[in-house]
């Protein structure tokens, strides 16, 4: 017998998304120094391995840790701001004036409380597309034991035809790529390398061809990734076809900058040109359903997700925002897989299991992190999720993969590993302290409010007595 550090035992099921992608029934996982080292039916582990720790996963479904392929940690503290807007207004009259007074420590506490709701839902790892307060990111991040991609925002056109940025934004091209690679600098490879750094070139109708060139140099220096969010409303293709003479997929081709490790966000609405630009170019994509959902933007409507796949894409899945209401990747992927049925009346599109590799093993390939993350298999990082089916969510249990992305949700989450390390257990945070958060958020909530103008806005058209 061997003696392993964790072994995981009697799951009703575990879901690998491996290769074959292999189900276990009665399934077990042996774990040693952070790493899976072996998988299968409990039978077999039960004969093989004797742990320092065990896990009784009796009546529990496993699947690999969340990959949240897009969600700003700064924007936690905006749930409620931004109902019923477009986009423009979304941005540049909500959320760049919100963003725009948070300092260093109300953006860790955004990022705290962006951690602690990832984390009982299932979300092991979060591309964060890049705030202005990076290092408060990575100081949450590396609080709660999560892996994550931060990075600097960064858009050196402050006032475009698509909007002004508030001032606290605005840096020069130079000042920009110098605070980003500070920031790769400081953080790339940090925590024992769960957090790792990205170049955001935030919005891509308010930075300059010259940036973006700089970034793209920076990136393959550094063999990083670089994000911005692109083609997710109507506006901002016709924004950058007025200012550029061309929609923003067709741009970033002109530039010479379409690469595998680009990462572009949203992308509903590529033209058939564009989209056979990203498949030439191996470019990652992440779809962000209820951020759509929520203001009407058009994403599933006019979106791609299921050519893109068909493509061989990497096409992940992200929550983006509170703003939009739930930070919460078991939904996400039931928006998805609902939401283009509906928009295709097409009841074979996207099934369950691919909205599920969405979630895992394509958003490890977004951030360019598969060969650690994003399935169970021998070799890679034990980073898990065990979801409790004695809820009535999960009854009966027919079929894994549909329950899970029709009827879970991540309330249902019950334990969670990271490297091994068990950071979530009987739904409850182990390593932060919930109550804390949301003290400081109640003090922090009312400032925003007063500081940004936003207070009227928030009001319910309902009186509050
Ligand atoms: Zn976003």
């Amino acid at each position: 017998m061997q003696e392993v550090d964790v072994l995981i035992t009697n799951a009703e099921y575990v879901i690998t998304v491996d290769s074959e992608r292999r189900i276990f029934r009665d399934g077990a996982i042996a774990v040693s120094d952070s790493k899976i080292k072996d998988i299968g039916k409990t039978a077999e582990l039960t004969n093989k391995y004797v742990g320092k720790k065990t896990i009784d996963a009796t009546r529990k479904v496993i699947v690999p840790g969340f990959i949240d392929g897009h969600i700003h940690s700064a924007f936690q503290m905006s749930r409620g701001l931004a109902d019923e807007v477009g986009a423009q207004k979304f941005l540049f009259e909500r959320m760049y004036p919100y963003e725009g007074y948070l300092d260093e420590e109300d953006n860790y506490w955004s990022s705290m409380l962006c951690c602690l709701e990832l984390l009982r839902h299932g979300v092991t790892t979060f591309i964060d597309p890049g705030n202005y307060h990076p290092a408060a990111t990575a100081q949450a991040v590396s609080q709660v034991g999560m892996r994550s991609i931060i990075g600097k925002s960064t858009m050196d056109i402050a006032k475009s035809g698509f909007g002004s940025l508030p001032p606290t934004f605005n840096e020069t091209m130079e000042e920009g790529l110098e605070r980003s690679e500070e920031v790769i600098k400081k953080f790339h490879g940090s925590e024992g390398g769960r957090i790792r750094a990205s170049l955001c070139f935030r919005g891509v109708n308010n930075c300059t061809d010259q940036l973006i060139r700089r970034m793209k140099e920076m990136a393959d220096h550094y063999e990083i990734s670089m994000q911005a969010h692109a083609c997710f409303a109507k506006e901002t293709r016709d924004a950058s076809v007025a200012a550029h003479n061309a929609p923003e997929v067709e741009r970033l081709h002109n530039l010479g900058v379409l690469d595998s490790n680009m990462l572009l966000i949203h992308m509903g609405w590529a033209t058939p040109k564009e989209i056979l630009l990203l498949g030439d170019n191996d470019v990652k994509i992440t779809a962000a359903p209820s951020s759509s959902l929520h203001n009407a933007y058009g994403n599933i409507g006019m979106g791609s997700v299921p050519e893109l796949l068909e493509m061989g894409l990497a096409v992940g899945i992200g929550s983006d925002h509170s703003s939009s209401g739930i930070v919460d990747i078991c939904q996400e992927m039931l928006l998805l897989a609902g939401g283009y049925k509906e928009a295709r009346i097409d009841p074979k599109i996207m099934p369950p299991e691919t909205v599920l590799e969405m979630a895992t093993i394509n958003g490890a390939r977004c951030a360019l992190w598969e060969d650690e993350i994003g399935s169970l298999e021998v070799g890679k990082e034990a980073d898990m999720v065990m979801f409790n089916t004695e809820t009535p969510e999960w009854q009966p249990l027919y079929n894994p993969v549909s329950n899970l992305v029709y009827s879970a949700h991540g309330g249902t989450v019950d334990t969670v590993l990271i490297g091994g390390k068990t950071v979530v257990q009987a739904g409850e945070v182990l390593t932060l302290d919930d109550n804390d958060i949301y003290k400081h958020v109640r003090q922090i909530q009312p400032k925003i409010l007063e500081k940004t103008g936003l207070e009227e806005i928030m009001q319910t058209t309902w009186p509050i007595y």
